[in-house]
């Protein structure tokens, strides 16, 4: 009985040692502030902002990047750019193997199935190991990492909230907004990330829908609606406008990649607005009407992608406090050096002007540290160049023909299809063309536009020749190696240079 209750007193007073431990431990962490010093402080670690803190490490500044998730990398790294192409490739293997591709080729693999964990497996590897390889190059090129909520406190200080509680101070000479964007959700519709998902729920379905609708026919509605297709569900997109693929593309590239992606199996409802979704269970209903006629429809699946843009991320960040507006789009204004109304603060990326796409991040970051550092700052948004990652891919540089059009500009065209190209003949790969549009009187290049294999690796030669003022002659007259599919992109420049193509 005794020894009964000397166990219990024993049990109290220890427990009772715990509790005081344990509140004097959180009192510790919540009074524990440190302070740092640097000469830029970059908030976010995507594209812009992990390679700015690079490039100003790089430039012997003391650098400091302020990330709020564990992981580095940004959307690109951990729910955009990178998983979707590990699953964009992967899925295109599937399909060649399970569509019977393969097996035209001489190439039989018996009965085929998917391991969908598997295939999920190998898209986490490629991200832990290009986030993790951030962390490397920190380490390598001596940036300080702070894992936590940057928010802006005065032109010259950033305060770093951490998950236990804890702050840091951050007195900084120059500070970098590199925060970039989020979903933009769509009024009347919950995304739960399950049943109804953003790209991030897309990225990470645990089975194939039977059928998913998609709303938007824009990259992401093309690339993941690509995926789930390809891995056997029925995609049907719902798209406002009249033609695919987004801003930027051009009208005669859009319809050629539109017959082709329903040859593969996607569906399309142009000129149709989503009125409303309604998730009963495991399915979903979704209101449709035409934009012109005002038809009606119920369209029903078992996954919805809501795909409908992205907007510029900047919550919490304290902007007011040091007078910073954001414009009517929530964007944040800056001047050509990327300098907002403080003259130590700059953003770059998806939470300013300009399209949202990761090189685009990373040229601004580059610039921008060149500039605080007194260097020239200057970047051609007409050179920035686009790519979908379809099968086959879509990508372009410079104006479209509409754009030419309408700023009454003369032009002419060269055209080659890849169904006249070696390379892309020999891997019965031959669906798509280039098309070159070149200034009529001068021959300058003034865009680029391409539906075919590799064709996001072909535009980087065309941005090359812009960025340098080429004329289609001279793409023309540069040897190119055979057999190969930029050889397209050369008879393309030999019919606008010379007006006809020699293998077509
Ligand atoms: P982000 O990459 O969004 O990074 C911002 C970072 O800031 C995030 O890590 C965020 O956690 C952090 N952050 C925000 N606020 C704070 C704060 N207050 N404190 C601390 N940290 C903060 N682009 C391409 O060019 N090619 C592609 O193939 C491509 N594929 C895509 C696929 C998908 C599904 C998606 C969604 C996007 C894709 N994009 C692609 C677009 C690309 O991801 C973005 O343009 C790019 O990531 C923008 O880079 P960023 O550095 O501006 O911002
Ligand atoms: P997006 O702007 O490319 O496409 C959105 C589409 O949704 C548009 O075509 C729009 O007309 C349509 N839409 C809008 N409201 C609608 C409605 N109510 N009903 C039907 N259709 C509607 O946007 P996204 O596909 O969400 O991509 C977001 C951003 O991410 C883009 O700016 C893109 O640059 C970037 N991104 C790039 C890549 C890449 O470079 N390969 C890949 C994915 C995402």
């Amino acid at each position: 009985m005794q020894s009964t209750l000397r166990r219990t007193v024993t049990a109290v007073a220890k427990s009772q040692l715990r509790s005081n431990a344990a509140i004097l431990g959180a009192l510790n962490t919540r009074c524990y502030s440190s302070t740092h010093e640097a000469d830029v402080v970059v908030i976010g670690s995507g594209p812009g902002g992990y390679v700015a803190a690079i490039k100003a490490a790089q430039m012997g500044m003391k650098a400091i990047s302020v990330e709020k998730e564990a992981t580095l990398g940004g959307t690109c790294l951990n729910v955009g750019c990178i998983p979707s192409k590990a699953l964009l490739n992967n899925s295109h293997y599937y399909h060649m193997a399970h569509s019977g591709d393969l097996a035209a080729r001489g190439i039989n693999c018996g009965s085929v199935s998917l391991d969908l964990e598997k295939l999920m497996g190998q898209k986490t590897t490629a991200v832990k190991a290009l986030t993790g390889g951030i962390a490397m190059l920190f380490k390598k090129n001596k940036v300080t990492q702070l894992t936590g909520f940057g928010s802006i406190v005065g032109p010259n200080e950033v305060q770093v909230k951490k998950d236990d509680g804890s702050t840091e101070t951050i007195k900084a000479k120059n500070i970098v907004i590199a925060t970039g964007s989020e979903v933009t959700p769509f009024p009347g519709i919950t995304i739960d990330e399950e049943v109804i998902v953003s790209s991030t729920g897309a990225l990470k379905l645990a089975q194939v829908p039977k059928q998913m609708v998609v709303i938007g026919a824009g990259v992401i509605g093309l690339e993941l609606g690509s995926v789930w297709s390809r891995l056997g569900a029925e995609v049907t997109a719902v798209e406002f406008m009249d033609t695919i693929g987004g801003v930027g593309i051009d009208n005669e590239v859009s319809k050629s990649f539109q017959k082709i992606l329903a040859k593969q199996g996607l569906k399309f409802k142009l000129g149709t607005k989503v009125m409303a979704a309604t998730r009963n269970g495991d399915s979903v209903t979704v209101s449709v009407e035409n934009a012109k006629s005002g038809e009606k429809e119920e369209l029903q699946c078992d996954a919805l992608l809501v795909s409908v843009g992205r907007r510029p991320y900047t919550e919490g960040l304290g902007l007011e406090s040091v007078g910073i507006v954001k414009d009517d789009r929530g964007r944040i204004p800056v001047n050509a050096t990327f300098q907002t109304v403080v003259p130590s603060i700059y953003a770059i990326g998806d939470c300013i002007h300009g399209p949202m796409l990761a090189h685009k991040a990373e040229d601004e970051g580059l610039i921008t540290i060149e500039g605080i550092n007194g260097g020239h700052v200057h970047i051609d948004y007409n050179c920035v160049p686009s790519v979908v990652y379809t099968h086959p891919e879509v990508a372009w540089v410079g104006k479209t023909e509409e754009v030419l059009k309408q700023e009454g500009v003369a032009y002419k065209m060269g055209k080659f299809p890849f169904l006249a190209n070696s390379r892309a003949k020999t891997n019965n790969d031959t669906d798509g063309f280039v098309k070159v549009l070149a200034d009529q009187a001068t021959d300058r290049v003034l865009g680029t536009h391409i539906i075919g294999p590799a064709a996001g690796e072909l535009i980087n030669e065309a941005v090359l020749a812009m960025e340098y003022g080429a004329s289609a002659e001279d793409i023309a007259r540069v040897c190119h190696a055979h057999p190969t599919c930029a050889e397209a992109l050369r008879e393309a420049n030999v019919a606008a240079a010379f007006g006809k193509p020699i293998n077509f």
